[in-house]
Order: structure tokens, then C-alpha cells, then sequence
């Protein structure tokens, strides 16, 4: 194998609208499409990925830059192994890993997902290779009326699981948000409600407790308490075990950035577990994380750190692998429709979200045009 030769350009894309994250509020993207070639073989083909960093997930722009520099340029990498190692920020090592990965899957002819589980092309028959993948929708935080608004809005184009934020108003009123539109939707449509970490312990079993009294079939509750509190998230669980009738299951998002994905499964502090692979290090990474917790019986959904063509879609094909290991993940919805989050994007989507689905074709690696990382 002839050594790698890799090859980074910045870019920035302005978002629709503002988004908070753990460390402020941004209202643009901005990071590297990476690009690997072996060398000395013209007909090879190219490999892209993606860095984004995205502050309160992975490392700063600042060290994601000096990272990708050390690799990119005049020197060579003779193996994966040699161009991966000492890469400790995950953005960085995203977009290396995610540039490998698309590399290897374009060489042999099968698609990114099929590439990251190792397996054939995973054609059983009847779908030829193509993979759909469930999104849910997003609808934020607002008041009842336009919460119901955008919640009918998604459903009307063709989502059946929808995402709602909550934590930045009382319980109370939350719950009054989430009973407007359970009354809107209807049974079909499963609901997600997101707290980002803002409650504490009394104010989560209130919550928790709301969701019971009301019925309102969440499918669960994203991140209630602190990243930190595993303890308290395994106390959650197991209160919700214990309710008649059954109770609503716990996911942990923020908690991965936090500690290892490993350290969540031991304390059994989720149902399931939310995987960003921009902030895990890699589709590898994700994948691996997906399998680990599929061993303790706990599902994962993936979901992009709001990025650029190139990592959105390499998500999108992690999901459909996680599809693979767990089907239960399939009958699930994972948080990939965020192309609308962006005011602009850096080349065309080959894997837009549909009615709620994303159609992943037999294409060769991401399925994204190489050209994306010419200007
Ligand atoms: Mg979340």
C-alpha cells in the first residue's frame, strides 16, 4: 500500500438560525474537509471527511487546526494506524477517519456503512443495498401554540418522531407544551422530549412523574439531569421501573462527551444512549459505541453535531450500520434532518431527508462528490 497523502481546506457555513450549545450560542459552522490520497497512484480514488468542532463537545477549533496541520501537507502517512495515532481531539480525528473510511469504501465499490461494519454489501435480496434510515424532527422550544404548530407541520411532512427541547421553562408548562401535542398528533407519532441537562433530581421525578400522570407516551427523556450525575440518572431508571403501568425510559446524550460511553453503560444509567460520531472521534468510534451498548441491552440513536454534507451524510450511514447491529435501532429514528440548519451548504446532498427517511443509495463511500473539497 502506497502511503497517504493527506490534504485539508477550511471552510465556514453560516447557520439558518442561532443554535445554543453547551458553551454559548454560534451562528455559523466551521471546520476542514480533509482529504486522503494514496500516492503514486493516479487512478486511486479520493477519500473526504469532515472536522467540525463544536465547543462543549470536542476540542476548540484552535487544536483541531494545529491537529489537522501536523498531518495534512508534505508528510506522508504509511498506514491508518500511523496517520490516526496521537490524534486525542475527536473533530480531528473525525475528519481523518472519516476521509479513511470513505477512501476504503470508494476503493472496494461498497457504500460507507457497509465499509465501517466490515461486511459485504449488505444487499439481503429484496432492498439491493439500499438502506433507509428513520429521522426524527426537531421542534424546539416555544410556546404551546407554536410548539403544536411545527409539531403538526413535521407530521404533515411525513414524521413520525419528533423531538421536542425542554428544561428552559417549569415543568409545569413543559408539560402542558407535551400535552398539546400528544393531543395534536395523536398516538401514532412517538415524542421525544430533550432537557439538556437542566433539571435536578426533585425536578426530574416531577417531570417524571407529569409524563406518567398525563399519559403521555414519551419514548423517552433525553439527558434530565446533569452529565456528570450517572448515579443519579441509574436512580431515574429505576425509579421508572418500578412504576405501575411501566415507566419512561432515560437517554444520555451530553453524559457521552463527558465520560466514556463504557463508564455509562456500567453504571446502567440509560435506556439509551444518543451517539454524535464528530464527538465520539470517528464513524468507527460510534459505530464501536453502538455495539457496546447493544451487548447491555441499551439502543443507540446517532445524530450529527449539526455539520456540513460531509459529516451529515457519514452519519447518516453510521446510523444505517447501527440499524444493522440493533434492530431495534430501526424501528427507531435517528436525529439526522439537520440540513435545514444551515443557511447554505458546501455542495450537494445525496442523502436528503424525505418524509422522515433518508434513502442511503448503493453509491460508493459517502456519496458525497469528491469535488466538495475543491472552493
Ligand atoms: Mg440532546
Amino acid at each position: 500500500m502506497a502511503p497517504y497523502r493527506v490534504d485539508r481546506r477550511p471552510f465556514a457555513v453560516d447557520l439558518a438560525r442561532p443554535l445554543s450549545t453547551a458553551a454559548g450560542t454560534i451562528d455559523r459552522r466551521e471546520g476542514w474537509l480533509v482529504r486522503v490520497r494514496t500516492t503514486g497512484a493516479e487512478d486511486d480514488p479520493t477519500g473526504v471527511g469532515e472536522a467540525t468542532p463544536l465547543p462543549g463537545w470536542t476540542e476548540s477549533t484552535a487544536t483541531c487546526r494545529e491537529t489537522l496541520r501536523a498531518r495534512a501537507g508534505d508528510a506522508l502517512a504509511e498506514s491508518r494506524r500511523d496517520l490516526l495515532t496521537g490524534v486525542d481531539g475527536p473533530a480531528a480525528r473525525h475528519g481523518l477517519a472519516l476521509a479513511l473510511a470513505d477512501l476504503a469504501a470508494r476503493r472496494d465499490g461498497r457504500p460507507l456503512w457497509a465499509q465501517i461494519l466490515d461486511c459485504d454489501d449488505g444487499g439481503d435480496g429484496d432492498d439491493r443495498g439500499e438502506r433507509t434510515v428513520r429521522a426524527n424532527a426537531t421542534v424546539g422550544d416555544a410556546p404551546p401554540g407554536a410548539t403544536v404548530d411545527r409539531a403538526r407541520e413535521a407530521v404533515e411532512r411525513g414524521f413520525d418522531c419528533l423531538k421536542l427541547k425542554v428544561g428552559a421553562r417549569s415543568v409545569e408548562a413543559d408539560l402542558e407544551r407535551l400535552a398539546a401535542v400528544r393531543d395534536a398528533v395523536g398516538d401514532g407519532v412517538r415524542l421525544r422530549a430533550d432537557a439538556n441537562a437542566a433539571w435536578d433530581c426533585p425536578v426530574a421525578e416531577r417531570a417524571f412523574d407529569g409524563v406518567a400522570e398525563r399519559a403521555l407516551d414519551l419514548e423517552y427523556v433525553e439527558q434530565p439531569l446533569d452529565a456528570t450525575a450517572l448515579a443519579g440518572h441509574a436512580a431515574l431508571r429505576e425509579r421508572e421501573r418500578r412504576r405501575a403501568g411501566g415507566g419512561t425510559d432515560v437517554a444520555l446524550d451530553e453524559s457521552l462527551a463527558e465520560v466514556a460511553v463504557d463508564r455509562v453503560l456500567a453504571a446502567d444509567a440509560a435506556d439509551a444512549v444518543v451517539l454524535k460520531p464528530m464527538a465520539l472521534g470517528g464513524p468507527d468510534r460510534a459505530l464501536a459505541a453502538a455495539r457496546a451498548a447493544h451487548e447491555t441491552g441499551v439502543r443507540a440513536v446517532v445524530t450529527t453535531t449539526v455539520d456540513a454534507v460531509v459529516a451529515r451524510t457519514a452519519a447518516t450511514h453510521v446510523a444505517a450500520a447501527v440499524d444493522a447491529v440493533d434492530p431495534r435501532s430501526g424501528a427507531s429514528a435517528h436525529g439526522l434532518a439537520t440540513a435545514d440548519a444551515l443557511a447554505a451548504d458546501l455542495g450537494p446532498d445525496p442523502a436528503p431527508v424525505e418524509t422522515g427517511r433518508v434513502r442511503l443509495a448503493t453509491a460508493s463511500g459517502t456519496g458525497v462528490d469528491p469535488e466538495v473539497f475543491e472552493e
